[in-house]
């Protein structure tokens, strides 16, 4: 007997469908796409009803031969494959998003080539040709896909509301849209331009146009230049980070990716620095094209990298360059003594910690219940700032004086190099005992002098850790701590790695140890209630990370607890601490991610005062 029988090939075609053609947003990506592919240089995409009645595409590109318009809409059938599957340059390659779309909507192609006198106008339904016929038109393609899922209604049930649909369009768009910077894009939501893009070839004006200004104040460039990986981008200042990421982007090639490694390497990097990991980023890596494996996703989305701990390690190193290279400088206009609360920049430094996309702006002006508009009208409006400037025509009236002023407010940022200019500048004194400030130009800066020196002390001492010379300090009287239980058996547990931190530690028996010498760095410290205090960061990791790791975690711990005197520092010793940071691997904050440096301009006490 056999009960194994080949589908029939309506089922296989719907089956395939089923997987290319979710919603509207995912037409659109395979539309958009191939008018990348065909190398257009102005693309504009129309949709209404969530993509559900219409996802018009129109661009510039080669457009299809006449004679190949049957084939297009063929599955497997493709003109991007020519040589092998191994090296793929292009978006496309499967062959099936027009052969599924097609068969599932009712689509309308224009299309015309360069070399045709006319274009050819085709009509399809259910991935048949209806007719097919000569019309004058420009070079390139237009395709109209309409009534989505008509002849399949249990899909078209499964479609969310308009609003819903939009809003994941208007995801998809923008993500093209930043991902190949020299297109121009236009998106037309039910008639509103939502999306404009210029493809003028800047990622910049791009991310302040689509994600904001705000977005883009919080943000410092990378670039990796290190054969074979090639990286420009943006990514988050190290205290610009919050909790949860907000936005993390990567085209690789062009092509919009998810990858776990490049996640990875940055998040090792951030907990390094400051502890955090809610960077944001927008990373546009080039590879060679037989290093990637981009097949082995049904929607090309994720990819596998050749030699990922290389590619990891070259992106952490890059990283690592770019973050000690630049810092934003947090801006002080929040507590500038006129009108508090009323200041432009202050409202949009407040608000600048919330981002909201186009398309959740989308929903919450079509749909106010969605997200509770009621509340959060206000800072819908503000924290936009300029994504709507020019492009949209959502923007009501009264918004616009916030949204220009907005626009205007770019955050401050300084390069490494500031603090040997620093310790060539006036030195004006210390204030609070916390902060020694310097006068350079139009500014004051103020140094935190702890976070300074907690920055130096554990780069010394991390150095020398992996150099296996840290220099100790015999204790002529051993010092002996008293412990309770658990902290006890911890430390005895972990003599090894104490020991190679600097602390010989002996069990003196009855819940007690005896330290017997203690890192040079730290001999001038109470030993006993430093030696508590890493214990404390002890108690708290278990086994599970590296040795590396947990010495580091301690040393960071010792380090905060052993930095004293900062107080009142002299003018000497202020200078020669800022030489120390500029070597540092992260002059820009303290081991837990506390910034070193603030400025306040000359104009903050000129208004105040009010000589101007
Ligand atoms: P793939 O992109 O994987 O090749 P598609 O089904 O998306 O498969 O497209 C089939 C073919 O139709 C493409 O290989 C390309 O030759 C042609 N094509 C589709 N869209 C366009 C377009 N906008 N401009 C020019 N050619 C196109
Ligand atoms: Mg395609």
């Amino acid at each position: 007997m056999n009960i194994i029988k080949l589908l029939p090939k309506e089922t296989i075609d719907k089956i395939a469908a089923g997987e290319v053609v979710v919603n509207g947003a995912s037409v659109l990506k395979e539309l958009l796409e191939n008018s990348i592919d065909a190398l257009s240089k102005n693309i504009i995409v129309e949709i209404k009803n969530g993509g559900k009645t219409l996802i018009k595409v129109t661009d510039d590109g080669t457009g299809i031969y006449k004679d190949d318009i049957p084939n297009a809409i063929l599955r497997n059938a493709t003109s991007k494959i020519d040589k092998e599957i191994d090296a793929i340059s292009t978006l496309g390659f499967r062959g099936e998003a027009l052969a599924s779309i097609s068969y599932v909507s009712k689509m309308t192609l224009l299309t015309k080539t360069a070399e045709e006198e006319f274009g050819t106008q085709t009509m399809i339904e259910s991935n048949e040709i209806i007719s097919s016929e000569p019309v004058t038109a420009n070079k390139g393609t237009v395709i109209e896909v309409r009534d989505l899922f008509f002849n399949i209604p249990a899909r078209f049930k499964h479609l969310r509301k308009d609003s819903i649909e939009t809003a994941e369009i208007i995801d998809v768009a923008q993500e093209i849209a930043l991902s190949h910077t020299d297109i121009s894009f236009k998106l037309i939501c039910d008639g509103k331009e939502v999306i404009y893009t210029d493809g003028s070839g800047s990622a910049e004006k791009n991310i302040i146009s689509l994600l904001g200004r705000n977005f883009y104040n919080r943000m410092i460039p990378i670039h990796i230049d290190d054969e074979p990986l090639f990286v420009d981008g943006y990514l988050s200042s190290v205290n610009m980070i919050e909790e949860k990421s907000s936005c993390r982007m990567v085209f690789l090639n062009g092509r919009a990716i998810r990858c776990d490694a490049v996640n990875q390497a940055v998040d090792s990097v951030y907990r390094e620095l400051c502890g955090k990991t809610g960077a944001d980023f927008i990373l546009y890596i080039r590879l060679p094209y037989t290093m990637i494996d981009v097949n082995i996703h049904p929607a090309k989305l994720t990819v596998k990298l050749m030699n990922e701990s290389l590619i990891s390690m070259l992106i952490k190193q890059g990283i690592r360059d770019a973050l000690k290279e630049q810092f934003v400088l947090k801006p002080n206009n929040k507590y500038s003594f006129t009108e508090p609360g009323k200041s432009i920049e202050a409202m949009v430094y407040e608000d600048a910690n919330s981002y909201i996309s186009p398309s959740q702006k989308m929903l919450l002006e079509t749909e106010p219940q969605v997200y509770g508009y009621s509340s959060i009208e206000n800072h819908t409006i503000t924290n936009n700032s300029t994504e709507f400037d020019e492009s949209s025509a959502l923007k009501t009236a009264d918004l616009s004086f916030q949204i220009s002023s907005a626009s205007e407010t770019v955050f401050p940022t300084v390069k490494k190099e500031i603090f040997l200019q620093l310790s060539n500048m006036k030195f004006v004194g210390n204030a609070f005992g916390l902060y020694a400030m310097i006068e350079c130009g139009d500014d004051l800066y103020a140094i935190d002098t702890h976070a300074a020196h907690e920055r130096v002390l554990y780069e010394k001492y991390l150095q020398d850790f992996y150099a296996k010379s840290i220099g100790i300090q015999s204790l002529m009287i051993p010092v002996l701590i008293p412990m309770s239980v658990k902290a006890y058996f911890q430390t005895i547990d972990n003599k090894d790695l104490l020991y190679g931190l600097g602390f010989e530690i002996d069990d003196f028996g009855d819940n007690t140890i005896a330290i017997r010498s203690v890192p040079h760095y730290l001999s001038n410290h109470e030993t006993s209630i430093l030696f508590l205090k890493i214990m404390e960061q002890i108690s708290v990791f278990g086994n599970s990370d590296d040795i590396n790791k947990r010495s580091e975690k301690l040393i960071k711990a010792a380090c905060h607890n052993a930095v004293r005197g900062s107080e009142n520092i002299s003018e000497q010793e202020t200078k020669s601490l800022l030489k120390d940071l500029y070597h540092t691997q992260m002059p820009f904050t303290c081991p837990h991610g506390r910034p070193i440096l603030g400025k306040l301009k000359m104009s903050f006490f000129m208004k105040a005062f009010e000589r101007i």
